[in-house]
């Protein structure tokens, strides 16, 4: 089912989603499950929010598609390249990227992101699957000059507005179901690539992540971009789109 954060009427809830309807939870459903108010708002009054606030981080991968790692000059690293952005870079679905004025390239990167479910530390690959709580779509935004001349990645991909999520999380994705990430800007396919090109699987990434940083229920893992990475500019729409869960559609403007 797909899982949706929104504001209605100034109030912020959960919900599924069921046809042209949302079906209202009682509360937040990483915590509280998946009990219904018996209420029903129509998604068309609804305003739909980042689907869940990281509690302590966002962790990344870096350069986990072939032939993505091959357009940045390089291999694919042999394990996972770990990074984190701070939760304060996240925002929900139509909401803006604002490109900071320390930066002349903004990049959008369209990414599979991983929703954690439970505590999870030192979790195997065969267990990782029951630690993911499901799916939703990332844009990796990325001031890729900050990134080059800063050497290390944290404030290239740190920024406020840099981790769009959304637009629900899809808590039955099939990973094995051919999904595409496909990235466009003003309508314009740039990136168009099968998640199952991906270098390290999720389960791989989970459990290599989890042996390093315990995961807390609401933590996000970006799996990695495709091939197709480009600069996007003020005034431009970037949209994510991965099969079966939705398009994740952002405006852009400059600080
Ligand atoms: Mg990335």
């Amino acid at each position: 089912m797909k899982v949706a954060r929104f504001r209605h009427d100034e109030v912020i809830r959960f919900g599924i989603v069921d046809g042209a309807d949302l079906v209202v939870l009682a509360g937040d459903p990483l915590f509280a499950g998946f009990d219904t108010t018996g209420e029903r708002v129509p998604l068309a009054d609804a305003v739909l929010l980042a689907p869940v606030i990281p509690r302590s981080k966002v962790v990344c991968v870096g350069k986990n598609y072939r032939d993505h790692a091959a357009e940045m000059g390089g291999e694919a690293p042999a394990e996972p390249l770990l990074f984190l952005k701070p939760n304060t870079s996240v925002i929900g679905p139509g909401d803006v990227i604002v490109r900071p004025r320390q930066s002349e390239r903004t990049d959008f990167e369209g990414e599979l992101a991983v929703v954690i479910g439970r505590v999870a530390k030192d979790v195997s690959a065969e267990k990782a699957d029951e630690y993911v709580f499901g799916y939703t779509v990332a844009n990796d935004v990325t001031a890729r000059d900050l990134q080059r001349s800063d050497g290390q990645w944290s404030r290239a991909k740190g920024f406020d507005t840099f981790c769009p999520l959304g637009p629900v999380i899809e808590t039955e994705f099939d990973l094995d179901g051919g999904a595409r990430i496909v990235s466009r800007v003003n309508g314009e396919v740039r990136q168009d690539g099968p998640i199952s090109d991906m270098v390290h699987s999720v389960a791989d990434i989970v459990a290599y992540a989890s042996a390093a940083f315990t995961l807390l229920p609401g933590d996000v893992i970006l799996t990695g971009t495709p091939a197709g990475i480009g600069p996007f500019v003020a005034g431009d729409t970037v949209e994510v789109e991965i099969t079966g869960i939705g398009v994740l559609r952002n405006t852009a403007r400059d600080a």
